[in-house]
């Protein structure tokens, strides 16, 4: 067990690692954390801030010496360098679960192998038959980069020849994943930890609305049936089971129409739609993170009240600093801002949640906070 007092190092410095690195704080911990940007959201909070390239292997090296155990907020921290700090000190989750997760066709090929349930895919090298692929999977589908990809970057959708053609420009060269698009009835993700000893708990499974690929608003309960609810933890728990999860993951899932759950991604980290943990569980997802790569015993995930998070992106500066006031003249509303300092369209600045005695009272009081920002 590690306990209170100890260090955790954090790879990466966004808005997960800081408030990862608040909940570590508040239970006591040390946290460290490396970036290569300066002045991270992270960095702010924590009691060290280490700016290097993640492939600099002396700072890394000399990073995790100084830490107990040492996770990762971010996906795409390359696992070469990751394998090294595991001789150093506890790497959770192990190296092995990024590697697979940050790479669509791996991703994939382990959900195949691991008989669970998701969307058919065909795998393209580089230079190979994007063409092909698609044609054998027929319009439309999705085509994806096969690493570096998250809120639908690098992806685009295949309806026509022209389609194609632009696929086939921008895919040039690079590894791909086609996959067959899936008309769903909705989106919903669960947040499952496990730790060491083989103890699981999941929070209870948030329904997703996504708008220009990016996570908008999640809605907990999630407004699906007690069977796709219970579908959902349960290919949580088996995911995490048997890629050998120590820590956290996000699992996010499409329903179809008929009811039936197809896994469509994979994060062992925390989650954005597990944010309304915060303000809604017993534990926070970020605090169950902390209990899981420590030993300690996990957290209560009971849902306290129904809750709906919306992510506050850059694009709600447009017209100057928002208004604030909106929200926090609000009871039911709870503000988080990362602290940024550039508000950009599309970037992740903050979020608030809203609760209420049901889902849909709190995202009709969403909506109308989101408008008045
Ligand atoms: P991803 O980057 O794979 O998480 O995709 C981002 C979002 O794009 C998803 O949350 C879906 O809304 C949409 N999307 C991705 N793949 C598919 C698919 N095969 N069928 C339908 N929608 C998809």
């Amino acid at each position: 067990m590690i306990l209170p007092g100890k260090t955790i190092g954090v790879l990466g410095g966004g808005q997960l690692g800081r408030m990862l690195a608040q909940a570590a704080t508040r239970m006591g911990y040390r946290v460290q954390v490396f970036e290569p940007q300066p002045h991270c959201p992270a960095g702010a909070v924590a009691h060290r801030e280490v700016n290097a390239a993640y492939e600099d292997v002396a700072a890394l090296s000399a990073f995790a010496r100084e830490c107990d155990v040492v996770t990762y907020e971010f996906e795409n921290v390359p696992s070469g360098p990751l394998k090294q700090i595991a001789e150093l000190t506890q790497l959770r989750p192990h190296w092995s679960v990024l590697e697979t997760a940050q790479n669509r066709s791996r991703e994939k090929r382990w959900l195949r192998e691991h008989g669970i349930p998701h969307a058919p895919f065909v795998e393209v090298a580089p230079g190979g038959d994007l063409a092909g692929a698609i044609k054998s999977l027929g319009f439309p589908c999705v085509a994806k980069t096969a690493s570096f990809g998250y809120d639908g970057k690098g992806q685009v959708k295949v309806r026509t020849e022209a389609d194609v053609m632009a696929a086939q420009v921008m895919f040039r060269g690079l590894p791909a994943v086609v996959e067959q698009f899936v008309p769903f009835a909705c989106e919903v993700s669960a947040v499952v930890a496990r730790s060491g000893d083989g103890e699981i708990r999941v929070f209870p499974i948030a329904e997703n609305i996504h708008t220009n690929h990016i996570l908008d608003f999640s809605i907990v309960p999630a407004r699906v049936s007690a069977d796709v609810a219970a579908q959902t933890e349960a290919l949580a728990c088996r995911i995490a089971t048997e890629i050998g999860l120590v820590g956290v993951m996000g699992v996010e899932c499409f329903v179809k129409p008929g009811g039936e759950v197809l896994v469509n991604e994979l994060a062992p980290r925390t989650h954005n739609s597990g944010h309304y943990t915060m303000d809604a569980c017993a534990t926070s997802q970020f605090e169950q993170q902390v209990r899981a790569i420590c030993g300690l015993p996990l957290g209560d995930p009971t849902l306290i009240s129904p809750a709906v998070m919306v992510n506050i992106l850059g694009d709600a500066w447009e017209g100057g600093e928002p208004n604030w006031g909106k929200i926090l003249a609000e009871p039911s509303a709870r503000l988080h801002l990362y602290g940024k300092a550039e508000a950009r369209p599309g970037r992740k600045m903050g979020h608030f949640t809203v609760l209420a005695t049901d889902a849909e009272t709190a995202l009709a009081k969403a909506r109308e906070l989101k408008e008045r920002l």
